[in-house]
């Protein structure tokens, strides 16, 4: 039990609560603290800028390993059959090639796309090769520079960055992708390649597992909140499991004592659509933690009558579209609560 802490208000009772370590590890990254801080996560262009982001990094990491595919096609055609400079594709190939031909979104109508198609299944001479990969360099180096366009916006406008700089090593000969970190072949190519200064060397940018993490499992918007609600109150948690009524756990996006500790809040946050049940769950919560006010936050706008009614029998607070709300108004709500309950 040496995990549980507890958390008292003054006068009505206390919780027993637990952190998890992998938030708190989260949260005390420089880096993320720095994305907290700046005031960036309740911006909706910047939520736009940052999902575009994403978009382009899902593109990056497919063509990369779509390529890989393809190497290890081609490794292993050479090897086995010898008969370099002349392939033979094979479906698979051909599928490999097409995603990759899609994700850079390379026109039908380009000449390798065409020749491309005329020559599938049967034998492709290595020029044929070097246009392809050509083109895929060229591909990933215009993903590469929409990346650091939207890398400087987060930079100039917030002061914060979301990747991380690296590079991306291909044969100079032939063009075959050797990796994310240099290491020495013999390129099917024929070319020796020993030294990281003998290689076709592109810059790169890469996005961080733990910023990928923070903005794909929601733990964005339950720090974007908590630091609004600051202003309330010091005593504010995030990502926590608290020791219910009944003896059992619940996980909690947000806890926080408000008014001098007198008052407990707690509060749910979605960045996708509500339904009935998270109102519900958050209201059986409320029950077992015996809080005094509950709310919850989503970015989507909630119309459906029956969470409306619910919430308001219940008294759940709902801030939906947090986008497009201010702080101010989000705390002066709050505020008026707690005057009702004192
Ligand atoms: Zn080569």
């Amino acid at each position: 039990m040496t995990d549980y802490k507890t958390i008292e208000t003054k006068k009505l009772h206390k919780l027993i609560y637990k952190e998890r370590g992998v938030r708190v590890k989260l949260r005390q990254l420089t880096h993320i603290k720095k994305i907290i801080n700046s005031g960036c996560l309740l911006n909706l262009e910047f939520k736009k800028n940052q999902e575009e982001l994403f978009n382009i990094f899902v593109k990056y990491s497919n063509v990369l390993e779509q390529i890989k595919a393809l190497n290890k096609f081609f490794f292993d055609l050479i090897k086995t059959k010898k008969e370099y400079p002349k392939f033979r594709l094979t479906i698979k190939t051909h599928f490999a090639l097409r995603t990759i031909f899609t994700l850079l979104n390379v026109s039908k109508n380009t000449a390798v796309y065409k020749n491309f198609d005329k020559k599938l299944l049967k034998k492709v001479n290595f020029d044929d090769f070097l246009k392809i990969t050509k083109k895929i360099i060229t591909g990933l180096e215009k993903l590469n520079s929409e990346i650091i366009d939207l890398e400087e916006w987060f930079n100039d406008k917030y002061n914060i960055s979301l990747t991380e700089g690296g590079h991306l090593y291909f044969c100079p000969n032939c063009g075959r992708f050797i990796g994310e970190k240099f290491r020495r072949i013999k390129c099917f190519c024929g070319k020796n390649i020993n030294e990281g200064r003998n290689t076709l060397r592109k810059e790169a940018r890469y996005l961080k597992d733990e910023i990928y993490n923070f903005f794909t499992k929601g733990f964005w918007l339950e720090e974007a909140i908590c630091e609004v609600l600051k202003q309330l109150s010091d005593k504010r948690y995030c990502g926590i499991d608290v020791l219910g009524r009944s003896g059992i756990l619940h996980e909690l996006d947000i806890l926080t004592a408000l008014d001098n500790k007198k008052i407990f809040l707690i509060a749910e946050c979605k960045d996708t659509d509500i339904d009935l049940k998270d109102v519900m769950k958050l209201n059986v919560k409320n029950e077992e933690i015996n809080s005094h006010i509950s709310c919850i936050f989503t970015t989507e706008k909630v119309s459906d009558e029956r969470i409306l009614q619910f919430c308001k029998y219940y008294k759940v607070l709902i801030f939906d579209k947090v986008f497009n709300r201010k702080s101010r108004d989000i705390l002066n709500k709050i505020k008026q609560e707690i005057d009702l309950i004192r």
